[in-house]
């Protein structure tokens, strides 16, 4: 199976959302892991071209998770791919086949921008998605891929590891790291995340033992284990930061401008200049971040 990687070119810029293309060397069969939003589906659809892959040819669609920058498009896809069959959590798959809670809540967050950042999500057709659990196994462009339920960022997330080279299409749960940096940044916009249930999936991942990681932000990267050790303590870390900063009484805007200056730095110190900053920020912004780990801390705290 050869393996490449489509720039989705979100908002213009290069190396924010990747999909993922997979294809039989021995021709006639591919598959693809993330659809990108809506907004991306004409770079997606020249990038099968590309590669010289037909819309008949992909059999299959494989989402991590259903948030807008990951399967916004499968809606439209589910038309432009005839034969494709799309893959998804159990928790995600009724928001593929009716979208209009999921744009509710995603308005709530992006407000008027919905369009600019994301466009239209349509329905996919019932009998076109298959739900996968944790370890199933499913045929993919000439190979196989196995599903890893990797709740955390989102609760209904899979990532999907190709068992013949080893490298593990991992959605959110690996972070955002864009090419040629070491730089981890957790993404954790609301409404789901979970950072004790994302650490028990990076624990996970590890196990797993992937030779390469493949974040959709963006590429791939074969240093597995420092990787996930940064995002595992960054992690924590920033959670401690900003409960710490609601304990002072600090309000979203404050912590998120306080993070920002952290989280920078940090960067600066692995070498990031400015100009990086920016892509990191399209991919997973302070002000989302922040709301997602606040809303964590405030769920936690009422159930304790
Ligand atoms: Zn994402």
């Amino acid at each position: 199976m050869k393996i490449e990687t489509i720039d989705l070119n979100f908002l213009g810029s290069e190396h924010v959302i990747a999909s993922f293309l997979l294809m039989d060397e021995g021709g006639g069969s591919a598959a693809i892991v993330e659809t990108g939003p809506t907004t991306c589906l004409d770079r997606l659809m020249r990038g099968l071209d590309d590669h010289g892959v037909s819309p008949e040819d992909v059999h299959g669609v494989f989402l991590t998770h259903i948030h807008l920058d990951h399967a916004g498009a499968s809606g439209h896809l589910a038309e432009l791919l005839p034969n494709a069959i799309f893959h998804v959590h159990e928790i995600g798959h009724p928001h593929l086949v009716d979208p209009s809670k999921l744009m509710k809540s995603a308005t709530r967050i992006y407000g008027d921008r919905m369009d600019e950042l994301w466009g239209e999500a349509r329905p996919v057709p019932e009998d076109r998605l298959v739900v996968l659990g944790n370890g199933e196994e499913i045929g993919a462009a000439g190979g196989v891929l196995r599903a890893y339920d990797t709740p955390g960022h989102a609760y209904h997330h899979l990532a999907y590891l190709e068992p013949g080279s080893g490298a593990m299409f991992a959605g959110d749960v690996a972070g955002i790291r864009l090419p040629g940096q070491s730089y981890v940044r957790p993404p954790t916009p609301p409404p789901e995340v979970d950072v004790d249930a994302w650490l028990r999936s990076i624990e996970a991942v590890r196990q797993v033992g992937p030779e390469s990681i493949w974040p959709t932000h963006f590429g791939n990267y074969d240093d597995v284990e420092r990787h996930l050790s940064e995002l595992e303590q960054r992690l924590q870390d920033w959670l401690l930061f900003v409960e710490g900063h609601m304990d002072q009484g600090a309000d979203r805007d404050e912590i998120a401008e306080e993070l920002g200056a952290k989280g920078d730095a940090e960067m600066l110190a692995e070498g990031a200049g400015p100009e990086d900053y920016k892509h990191y920020d399209l991919a997973g912004d302070y002000g989302a971040l922040v709301d997602g780990l606040m809303r964590y801390v405030s769920r936690r705290r009422r159930k304790a």
